[in-house]
């Protein structure tokens, strides 16, 4: 009986032993296989880097974002998604490109119609670094504030001034199919209006109050405690915030040292205009129907 014991205790081990040293192999295969793929992206070792690209279609995803919509994109535990909202900034945004691209990280930015106008060399330098680009009106308006043609007039100016700055003309919207309503003021016209475009609308999932006045320090306690609680999800920041700019290279360092995995998200028709298809060309009187 003594000796059965033994050797069924001895069996035991051995079985934990080899499953302790197949999971060890499995993550450093898995390890291996992330530190590859990121190595593929980025040029420098130890930075946080982007995970993976998430390619959403607008016609089968038409809203995300769980504070204001049921649902939100498929990500998994410690996976993040970075936006931008308000700019572009001359004076801040150049310092949130920085820190992104210090830590190989791709972000999307909802860029207001009117700043774009301003700053034409800043929208095309953001999305020369590989960012996706969405848009979020001419004025900052808050839409269900306005009669549904001048909300509509809003929207259509807002993309119009982002895709003149990007690429000489208005004619493009579908390589940046992304919109985020200023103030997450929406109604379900101009929501159904979007759809009708095969515009993505983002919501967030969970951001740093980075409207309100604080310490750069401050902030990265409240986004960090909100991250560890969600444990995932789209974040909204502000590039034009000074206080953003400031906090950001401590977040994303934040972000690498405690396992998280930013992701990029595109849209299924900006990618396949990246693979050489060019996307169709959309007139402005056309996008109003
Ligand atoms: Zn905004």
């Amino acid at each position: 009986m003594g000796n059965t014991k033994r050797n069924d205790k001895y069996d035991s081990q051995m079985r934990i032993g080899k499953l302790k040293t197949l999971l060890t192999a499995a993550l450093v295969a898995c390890l291996s296989w992330t530190a590859a793929a990121r190595a593929a992206t980025c040029p420098r070792a130890g930075v946080l880097g982007t995970s993976r690209v998430l390619t959403v279609d607008p016609a089968a995803t038409p809203r995300v974002g769980l504070k204001q919509f049921p649902q939100t994109l498929p990500l998994s535990d410690h996976e993040v998604v970075l936006t931008f909202d308000d700019g572009p900034s001359p004076a801040a945004t150049p310092k949130v490109l920085a820190a992104l691209a210090a830590q190989c990280v791709r972000a999307t930015f909802f860029m207001v119609g009117k700043p774009a106008q301003e700053h034409p060399t800043m929208v095309r330098r953001i999305a020369a670094a590989g960012h996706s680009i969405g848009h979020h009106t001419w004025s900052h308006a808050s839409l269900s504030h306005l009669t549904p043609d001048q909300a509509t007039a809003e929207i259509d100016r807002g993309i119009e001034a982002v895709e003149m700055a990007l690429h000489g003309t208005a004619t493009n919207v579908r390589s940046t199919p992304f919109f985020r309503f200023p103030n997450f003021d929406s109604t379900p016209a101009i929501l159904d209006l979007l759809q009708s475009r095969g515009i993505l609308v983002f919501g967030a999932d969970f951001w740093a109050d980075d409207w309100r006045l604080m310490t750069p320090r401050r902030q990265l306690k409240l986004i960090t405690a909100r991250l560890k609680a969600a444990g995932r999800g789209i974040i909204l920041f502000h590039d034009p915030r000074a206080q953003t700019a400031a906090m950001l290279p401590a977040f994303l360092r934040y972000l690498r040292d405690n396992h998280y995995r930013v992701v990029h998200v595109v849209s299924a028709a900006s990618a396949a205009h990246s693979e050489g298809e060019p996307a169709e060309p959309k007139s402005t009187a056309e996008l109003k129907h």
